[in-house]
């Protein structure tokens, strides 16, 4: 079973030319049964504990887990169909299966706890201590002080839950596909940039149609709400997109995610209550930054006390704009977009269109690691002859000062079919080191950018240009990691409500003028940016947004309230919490059709359950963060340096608060966050 599996090779990158679909099941069967076995030998031969010859060995089975996962996983992102999906599916009831299992083997818990309180305990480094601490903690929260009928309960538990959020995730995806638009009358494009009116032709004609067809994927949709003049395509595409996966969407009851979501609360209750917790929300928090649901409640409803007169002041700026410009005085969901643009570029005269202009995809791509080579000294260098998945995606390493590659990434930029959308940073590889060998970390980078068309330079938008520089910020954390231990190296083992620092960091380098100007030129005339439009540009910055802050407030405290709150009533109404939520929330109106609940995968599907405040919680820390630089000058070598060894290098290795301080000399502060969106109250 073994010869002849490439995803059972020992490789130092995953050998995706040769990975296929049978190869999967059997490589988990195997790698499975071989950790269960050593486990099994090591639990029953080692009588004096070390780390060594023991927790170093755990260590190692995991990392060998991840080296034949990882792959799949990522295919199952970029590149879906059938067969994988099947595959994949049948491998995460057998992941769930072993991952319980190794949370309620109650031996090797024993090592863990006897280890903790020896004397020679003492004598770990910190992460080593940090990784049998975090493991600790999680034996309990999987279960391991369960009586067996509970445990059993607990794994099925587990298991349903896995299944019910892919679940989630598949139908969000068919639905988004299962609606397209076809125009052949040119007239009803008014007002659509050139790009996307191309797109859209290229999408037809792959489809063998005349015209220009439309999609609800990112580079469509929202364009298309931008700038569309057409109100009724405007009013057809966000009702589409807006109801995807529910029982109103196109294809309606197909892909609908009602029930799976009250699955899935309904299992989440019942797992934190098995543990012990009050509601789900008690049990996210066990492994957050953040102490108590009053701490994250009383966080969130202070920054909506700050923002929201700000927010009502812009909505009563845009109807009133609305009003004057076209006599529209009932401003409809579809439209908010559409005015909001008009009115910043006749505020601003400026427009995410325009700005294209200075950020052809290759330009942005370089500018980025000439930032960061500024900021840490490194060199980024693309490496040729790399297996990958698609012929667009390319392959970097990371140099240290003396040429030494210490870290390497796949990119991905570009939106294609079968593969699922935003952006995001995954592992491929993690970073550890044995007896002075080391394996260097590896992270695949995705984005769902405008394809070329015709061999043109893709131009992003400067909104997409910080979302690249976001991603990357995860991958630098992962990448830049000087921790040994997998466990804590990289993202591994920190807080989810930290983990959106050095991501969030990275996005106020796009607002800095001696940035951009290392990567900002017009792509005919090889101009950078003069003083009066970055002028322009960043009295943009905080145009709306107090709205746009709103909106995230709004999706925080209904995710974080619906574990809080569900485990409480007996017929719980999700679409009853949110219109409640945004009653005290919501500036802008949603129309009742709206149904963003169904397609909010990072709570449903994603590990952003009672936990998306994390966003707004970790943004405090970037911007304050970032202000030490504005203090020192962006690209201060010496604060560069500490940002790099106090926080970047050392992944989950210490408490979030305690590197924050050490790197800012104090606590965290939420006045810059106020100040960079336009608050000063
Ligand atoms: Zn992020």
């Amino acid at each position: 079973m073994k010869n002849g599996n490439p995803l059972l090779q020992k490789y130092s990158l995953p050998p995706f030319d040769k990975i296929m679909v049978q190869h999967i099941e059997p490589a988990i069967d195997y790698t499975l049964d071989k950790n269960r076995k050593e486990l099994k030998d090591l639990i029953k031969n080692t009588k004096n504990y070390t780390w060594k010859n023991f927790f170093q060995k755990i260590e190692n089975m995991e990392d060998r887990l991840q080296h034949v996962w990882s792959p799949v996983s990522h295919l199952h992102s970029v590149a879906d169909n059938n067969e994988l999906r099947t595959a994949y599916n049948n491998c995460l009831t057998k992941l769930s299966n072993y991952s319980t299992e190794i949370g309620q083997n109650i031996n090797l818990f024993k090592a863990y706890d006897i280890f903790s309180k020896k004397s020679s305990f003492k004598n770990l480094s910190k992460s080593q201590k940090k990784i049998i601490n975090n493991a600790i903690r999680d034996f309990h929260l999987s279960g391991i002080d369960l009586n067996n009928d509970s445990k059993k309960i607990y794994k099925k538990i587990q298991n349903k839950l896995s299944e019910l959020q892919t679940k989630f995730e598949e139908n969000l995806l068919d639905a988004t596909h299962a609606w397209k638009k076809h125009i052949t009358n040119k007239n009803e494009l008014s007002g659509i940039p050139d790009s996307v009116i191309a797109l859209a032709s290229e999408t037809a004609k792959k489809e063998g149609k005349e015209g220009w067809l439309f999609t609800l994927e990112a580079p469509f949709y929202i364009p298309v709400m931008k700038y569309a003049d057409n109100s009724i395509l405007r009013k057809e595409m966000y009702w589409a997109y807006t109801t995807r996966a529910s029982e109103l969407g196109p294809n309606a009851g197909e892909f609908d995610n009602t029930k799976i979501m009250y699955d899935i609360l309904t299992h989440r209750t019942k797992k934190s209550k098995l543990l012990g917790f009050e509601n789900y929300a008690d049990y996210s928090l066990e492994t957050k930054m953040a102490k108590s649901t009053d701490d994250v409640l009383n966080f969130l409803t202070n920054l909506v006390q700050q923002a929201k007169k700000h927010a009502v002041n812009e909505f009563e700026e845009l109807k009133e704009f609305a009003y004057r410009v076209s006599n529209t005085k009932d401003l409809k969901a579809y439209d908010i977009l559409y005015y909001s643009e008009k009115l910043k570029q006749k505020k601003f005269s400026i427009s995410q269109e325009e700005l294209r202009r200075y950020f052809p995809v290759k330009q942005v791509v370089n500018g980025l690691f000439s930032i960061t080579k500024k900021l840490y000294n490194v060199e980024i260098k693309k490496r040729n002859a790399v297996q990958v998945w698609n012929k667009d995606v390319e392959f970097f390493d990371i140099l240290d000062n003396k040429g030494v590659a210490t870290g390497s990434f796949f990119l991905d930029l570009f939106s294609r079919q079968h593969k699922r959308g935003g952006a995001w940073m995954d592992e491929c590889i993690v970073r550890k080191k044995i007896n002075s060998k080391v394996q260097n970390p590896v992270a695949y980078l995705t984005c769902n950018f405008t394809p070329p068309i015709d061999d043109k330079p893709t131009l992003l938008t400067h909104d997409e240009v910080i979302t690249l520089f976001h991603e990357f910020g995860h991958g630098l954390h992962h990448m830049m990691t000087k921790i040994d231990y997998c466990g804590v190296s990289g993202i591994n083992g920190v807080p989810w409500d930290a983990v959106e620092l050095p991501s969030q960091f990275m996005e106020n380098f796009c607002w800095e003028k001696e940035a951009l100007d290392l990567f900002a030129r017009d792509f005919e005339t090889g101009k950078t940016i003069n003083k009066d439009l970055f002028k322009r540009m960043t009295d943009a910055r905080s145009f709306q947004m107090s709205m746009q802050m709103m909106k995230q407030l709004e999706y925080a405290i209904f995710d974080f309230r619906l574990h809080l709150e569900y485990s409480q009533k007996k017929d719980f109404d999700i679409q009853v919490l949110l219109d409640d939520v945004r009653k005290y929330v919501t500036v802008v109106e949603n129309p009742e059709f709206n149904r963003f609940q169904h397609s909010f995968s990072h709570i449903f599907a994603g590990g952003y359950a009672a936990g998306y405040y994390s966003y707004k919680w970790a943004e405090v820390l970037s911007a304050d963060a970032f202000s030490k630089f504005e203090e020192k000058g962006i690209f201060n070598k010496t604060t560069g340096k500490e940002f790099l060894e106090k926080i970047l290098e050392k992944g989950g290795s210490c408490e979030p608060m305690e590197m924050f301080v050490e790197f800012r000399g104090r606590e965290p502060s939420i006045e810059p966050l106020l100040k960079h969106i336009g608050i000063t109250n």
